[in-house]
């Protein structure tokens, strides 16, 4: 479903220039629940970004859904991802002044998908949080903010999530019950990437990519 051939990534930062990705070859199928791993700076969240078309690559060749991404312009890319993709951060990233399920239709603002209340308050029953419909981020555990974001990112019914680092500001039992949907969601046929720090959560997934010094090693 996502093809990378030779994908590098460079930035500029002042005169330098920052390898991030060097010769990248990756497949990802259809349906997969994988975790991708290694140190700080190793281009893990680099990847994750160009899988999940926040960004291009600077060479190489990128396929989604048998179609050619790496030449796209933003305003298709925009389309690819809201219809495709799901993505959750660390730092959740929710709006302060909206409810829960606010929060979780927000991205419909942006595109021109209707979708019923009852779809959204189903989401939130998904993730567990029929009883906080109403309640603003500031009156939630970090648990409960992350699984908002998760219903948020399936509201547009994505075919792929894209977890960076999801669980890195959870205690055990939180990211327990985040792992779990995430694990669940794949069940359910969606494909799932998790960047993470804990190699016993990478361990559970079915498949771990090893990322250093922007180079794939497995
Ligand atoms: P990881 O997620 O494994 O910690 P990143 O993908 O965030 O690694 O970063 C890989 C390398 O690219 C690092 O050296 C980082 O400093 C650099 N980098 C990432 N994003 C940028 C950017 N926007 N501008 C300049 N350098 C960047």
């Amino acid at each position: 479903m996502i093809k990378l051939r030779n994908v590098e990534k460079n930035y500029r930062r002042g005169a330098e220039e920052v390898r991030a990705l060097r010769g990248v070859d990756l497949d990802i199928a259809a349906g997969e629940f994988a975790a991708v791993i290694g140190p700080s700076g190793a281009g893990k969240t680099t990847l994750l970004h160009i899988l999940g078309c926040l960004d291009l690559p600077s060479r190489g060749e990128m396929h989604f859904d048998g179609v050619r991404v790496d030449k796209m312009r933003e305003s298709e890319l925009v389309t690819l991802r809201r219809s495709k993709i799901g993505f959750i951060f660390q730092q959740f990233y929710l709006i302060p002044g909206l409810s829960v399920v606010d929060n979780i239709a927000l991205p419909l603002l942006f595109s021109k998908t209707r979708v019923e209340r009852g779809r959204i308050e189903e989401l939130a029953r998904m993730v567990g949080l029929e009883q906080r419909l109403r309640h603003v981020p500031a009156q939630l555990s970090g648990g409960e903010m992350q699984r908002t974001a998760i219903a948020r990112a399936l509201v547009n019914d994505p075919e792929v999530i894209l977890a960076d680092e999801p669980t890195g500001n959870l205690d055990s039992a939180n990211s327990e019950k985040i792992f779990d949907i995430l694990h669940k969601l794949h069940e359910n046929g969606l494909t799932v990437l998790m960047i993470t720090h804990n190699p016993e959560l990478a361990g559970r997934t079915d498949r771990t990519i090893q990322i250093r010094d922007g180079v794939i090693s497995t």
